[in-house]
């Protein structure tokens, strides 16, 4: 397959996969021109992965100059039949290999593998419905008059950057290309500095899948330099970024320079509001996975729950104890339920976030730093418990700030105008979920809800083919359905003459 290191497991000691650590440029995987490296490692245990090359200024116009090169070459104007059999293709190669790429996934980020696997599912399906929608790129037409006949052409914007946090690395990487490609449109991606490794084996499978050189290009490195030196480029046409609203701000201001299109997926805080008329086991449940659910570092992480009054004592007690009670540990083994978080030193932020709240009032109902009883050769400080933090009010930074680890704030409500304000009473507004034995409550509630999805007595808030984005700070555009291609494509607008004389209005 793509050439490069091959690790081993730790257990079996049997080579799983072989993943390239080069980037990927006009369709050759090389070292970076300065022969820059960096460690890539694995959260949960510290181990070295790899020595990933690092990008510099001069690989990033390499990888741009490849992508106009591809983009005016031919891929703008390859058929879409041909366009939706490359992705389809590339879906097809993904799902063969999901497995070994979720072992990959999971120790690049610490994540458990069978939440990796479902991932990768989820970026077949995401590539799968844009191969398909490929072929329905349509326009409009319109009669404006019997002299005039306009038609719109949906043509892709250019050479698009694709910049990517590490909490989804392989699927965040297919959120952005699967539109990107069927759009026509090249691609420069720069997966986060913590887990390059899955976006650069998806460059070898879109080479294998036939996705011609250049078209998709895969450059690690550190984001202030080769992400921005994208956000800035003059040969940049559109940057597509999911990451922290404060780096969406930053690469907005860059990009601004050059008014390249940009969509933004950001922070969130979203609340998850439980009516005394609900479900309360299902609520319980469903909760419990939208927030610890790949360990909180989650954009959409229901990480406010709003519990009205009169099932608060009940449903905080149930809570805590299941979130207590929930397996913590080796990513790799099938039963743990939460993994490690991204690093260290990420770790010690979220562990910053308890104690403040601590000072600030709140109650530790549990959770913190693991107690020791992880199994040997995991790093106890890249772990943290699940928490639930009780006794919180609106305004205390942890019911404000994304936290982005295993801890939920727990509040309590009296009513539902109560709900509604302090659901909304933050900055991001990018999920929300409304627990409620009341249909037409939950429909009324999910009106008001400030946000780019609402689930109703469901966790779930994103799928293939349901528009996933921000309202305020959450950012801007939709990703996952047919508005992305929204974000890929320019309108054109083409007048053709059709009547039976020439058109003479200056009368000569
Ligand atoms: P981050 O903003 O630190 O980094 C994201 C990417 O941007 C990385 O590739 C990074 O290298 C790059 N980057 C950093 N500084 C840059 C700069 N100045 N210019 C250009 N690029 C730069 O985010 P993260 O810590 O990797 O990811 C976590 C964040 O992502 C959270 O805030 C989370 O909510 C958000 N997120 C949002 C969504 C969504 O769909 N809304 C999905 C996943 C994650």
């Amino acid at each position: 397959m793509y050439g490069g290191w091959r690790y081993h497991h730790p257990m079996t000691d049997a080579a799983i996969v072989s993943a390239e650590s080069r980037l990927l440029i006009d369709g050759t995987f090389r070292d970076a021109a300065d022969g820059a490296t960096f460690g890539t490692h694995n959260p949960a245990t510290g181990e070295l992965l790899a020595d990933v090359a690092r990008a510099g200024r001069e690989d990033v116009d390499a990888a741009v100059a490849a992508a106009r090169g591809a983009f005016e070459g031919a891929w703008a104007r390859t058929s879409p039949a041909k366009r939706a059999r490359a992705l389809n293709r590339l879906a097809q190669l993904l799902d063969e290999r999901a497995d070994e790429l979720a072992i990959l996934e999971s120790r690049n980020n610490g994540k458990p593998r069978w939440q990796a696997v479902a991932e990768i599912k989820t970026a077949v399906a995401t590539l799968e419905l844009f191969a398909g929608a490929a072929q329905h790129l349509y326009g409009r037409s319109h009669v404006v008059n019997p002299s005039v006949l306009a038609y719109t052409l949906r043509e892709p914007v250019g050479v698009c950057a694709a910049i990517i946090p590490w909490n989804y690395p392989l699927m965040m990487a297919a959120w952005k290309l699967a539109p990107a490609l069927a759009a026509g449109n090249t691609v420069v991606l720069k997966p986060a500095s913590a887990t390059p490794l899955t976006a650069l084996a998806l460059g070898g499978l879109g080479l294998e899948a036939g996705i011609p050189a250049g078209v998709l290009n895969v450059v690690p490195g550190p984001g202030a330099e080769v992400g921005e030196a994208l956000a800035g480029h003059p040969g940049v046409d559109k940057v597509a970024f999911t990451g922290e609203t404060a780096t969406g701000r930053r690469i907005a201001a860059v990009a601004a320079d050059t008014l390249k299109r940009v969509s933004l997926e950001l922070g969130g805080k979203s609340p998850n509001v439980v009516f005394a008329d609900a479900d309360l086991d299902a609520a319980m449940v469903g909760s419990l996975w939208a927030i610890y659910y790949s360990a909180g570092q989650s954009c959409e992480a229901r990480s406010r729950l709003l519990v009205q009054d009169e099932a608060y004592e009940r449903f905080a007690a149930a809570f805590t104890e299941k979130a207590a009670a929930l397996r913590i540990g080796d990513p790799l083994a099938d039963d743990t339920q939460v993994g490690s978080l991204i690093s260290r030193a990420h770790a010690s932020r979220v562990l910053g976030y308890v104690e403040s709240a601590v000072d600030e009032g709140a109650e530790l109902l549990t959770g913190g730093p693991v107690d020791g009883s992880l199994p040997d050769g995991l790093d106890a400080e890249a772990f943290v418990r699940p928490t639930v933090i009780g006794g919180v009010s609106n305004e205390m930074r942890i019911a404000q700030e994304e936290i982005f680890g295993p801890v939920v704030t727990i509040q309590r409500f009296g009513d539902e105008a109560d709900a509604v304000r302090w659901a909304n009473d933050v900055r991001y507004g990018l999920a929300a979920t409304v627990w409620t034995g009341d249909g037409a409550r939950g429909h009324r509630v999910a009106q008001r809800i400030r946000s780019g999805a609402v689930g109703i007595n469901t966790p779930f808030v994103a799928f293939p083919g349901i528009p996933f984005g921000g309202f305020k700070e959450s950012g801007y555009g939709r990703e996952q359905a047919l508005e992305a291609l929204d974000l890929y494509t320019e309108t054109k607008a083409v007048l053709v003459g059709t009547g039976p004389k020439a058109i003479n209005p200056l009368g000569v």
